[in-house]
């Protein structure tokens, strides 16, 4: 399923109920989306009478850019659709998820490491060390 619609900027509420489905793990672990699964295994939401992917709206929470997502994938570095982890997760175009899927065909996957590195950096606006406390709530307070 390709969707590459803006997400809407979730208010403080709705970030709450976010993360509540959300198992928070380490930084070199995928994060497991709790709640509802659409049948291909991605995170689902509904949402103000819309229904959206959840590692879009985890990609939007974490860069505060969900509006920039009109035009755009949001993809999984590591091949896990129900993961909203922030290290695994890009925005990309059609044409880079294909390339992306023959790289990663070809075998490559030690390039991995350096592609999440370089996203955090380019966000500027996430990137704990750890993975947060319990209590910690990414994005907007
Ligand atoms: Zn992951």
């Amino acid at each position: 399923m390709i969707e590459t619609i803006a997400v809407p900027e979730l208010t403080a509420a709705e970030q709450r109920g976010f993360w509540r489905r959300v198992a928070v793990r380490g930084s070199d672990e995928c994060w497991p989306w709790l709640g509802g699964k659409h049948s291909e295994g991605y995170g689902e939401v509904y949402l103000r009478g819309g229904r959206y992917y959840a590692h879009r709206l985890a990609w939007s929470l974490y860069t505060g850019r969900g509006s920039e997502l009109d035009g755009y994938l949001v993809i999984h570095t590591c091949d896990n659709p129900g993961c909203v982890s922030p290290y695994h997760l890009r925005r990309a175009t059609a044409a880079d998820n294909a390339q992306d899927m023959v790289r990663k065909g070809r075998g490559l996957r030690g390039e991995r490491t350096g592609m999440q590195s370089s996203l955090l950096t380019r966000s500027g606006q996430f990137a704990p060390p750890v993975a947060p406390s319990e209590s910690w709530e990414p994005g907007l307070a």
